[in-house]
């Protein structure tokens, strides 16, 4: 087949090129719709959620490339806003330190573009290491959507262009010229990575394909054979946050309801979550003492406690029970007549409608 020429004396671009993780493994016993639902829902965070995040700035102990100029950190305050401004139950809050940040940002020019996905991020914990970078300016346009990109991987998003529902056929031989090129320099692994590679059917954000999501790369003529037209045309997404971006981020974080139900010592709350979905319950212990805040019935699910504090809340424990035959389970002193939050996801139960939650 004939390549197009691309638009004359059109600059190849340089993409976000994603670090290569392992997949997450289950024991032989772990069924596959089990285990399928826990890779779909297994990376999203629970609502209630406050990401603290830091940009390394000059003055930092990190390697002075990472360090982000006041114009790109002002675009990557303006692209946290723009996601939270969406209602959703999931806040973002910069913080002064490294150490306090969750996610912590890099503007290594050298490094290209990218970041962990969704609760991969806690992986890395060290306040000296990045779990994302921005490879090139981000007060363009192309660099806007860059930073909205990025964080929609850090909110649980993969690339849409990798959705198997795309049906997206690629001129491969282009595709690796494309790419091993400057100004990316890829390697093949990398390519196969980012942009060959199917994700897998349960770990997209729906099941049609999005061509103007912000996690859809922009692909010059001739790197995409099928669906036809985008081979003479190229394929461009329209820019900024496509309205299904917004749709999966509010279902997948819902906001909080005006009044938080509050959990009382010794009394079982029944969950009520459907596959996938995420709920808030308040605490507010009337002692301090040690508690036990666990899930009853047989669940996959990730449980997250936060001490309500005047800036936002703090996580202070988690469990993750996914794929494992015993129910997550938090014990921790907290201290009477201050405010808690407990966040639950219910990845998969073989009878959701009988798991219940409880602190003791
Ligand atoms: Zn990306």
């Amino acid at each position: 087949m004939n390549s197009p020429t691309p638009a004359s004396g059109a600059t190849p671009r340089r993409y976000c090129s994603q670090p290569i993780q392992r997949p997450r493994e289950f024991d032989a016993g772990v069924s596959a719709r089990r285990a399928s639902a826990i890779i779909t829902f297994g990376k999203q965070w629970v609502s209630g959620t406050d990401l603290t995040y830091y940009c390394f700035k000059p003055g930092d102990a990190v390697p002075a490339a990472w360090q982000g100029g006041a114009a790109d950190v002002e675009a990557v305050r303006t692209a946290f806003q723009k996601w939270f401004g969406l209602g959703i139950g999931i806040s973002f809050r910069e913080v002064a330190r490294p150490q306090d940040a969750t996610v912590r940002i890099g503007f290594d020019p050298d490094d290209g573009s990218w970041s962990y996905v969704g609760r991969d991020v806690l992986g890395t914990r060290d306040p000296a290491e990045r779990t994302m970078n921005f490879g090139w300016p981000l007060t363009t346009p192309y660099g806007r959507d860059t930073a909205l990109h990025e964080i929609g991987h850090t909110l649980g998003l993969e690339h849409e262009h990798q959705n198997p529902f795309a049906g997206i056929v690629w001129e491969e031989d282009a595709v690796r010229r494309y790419f091993r090129g400057p100004p990316n320099n890829w390697s093949d692994a990398q390519i196969d990575h980012n942009i060959i590679d199917k994700i897998a059917a349960n770990s997209v954000k729906g099941t049609s394909w999005d061509p103007d999501s912000v996690m859809e790369y922009e692909f010059e003529p001739g790197l995409v054979r099928e669906p036809a037209p985008y081979f003479a045309t190229g394929l461009k997404p329209r820019g900024g946050l496509s309205s299904f971006d917004q749709g999966w981020v509010r279902e997948s974080y819902p906001a909080a309801t005006e009044s938080i139900p509050m959990l009382e010592v010794a009394l079982s709350r029944k969950l009520a979550l459907a596959r996938g979905e995420t709920r808030v319950f308040g605490f507010r212990p009337d002692r301090t003492r040690t508690y036990s805040i666990g899930t009853f019935g047989a669940s996959d699910t990730v449980l997250v406690l936060f001490e309500v504090t005047p800036a936002g809340n703090v996580q202070i424990a988690g469990d993750d029970d996914g794929g494992e035959d015993r129910n997550a389970l938090i014990t921790m002193r907290l201290s009477a007549g201050r405010d808690y939050q407990v966040g639950v996801r219910l990845f998969d139960a073989d009878l959701p409608d009988e798991t219940s939650l409880m602190v003791w």
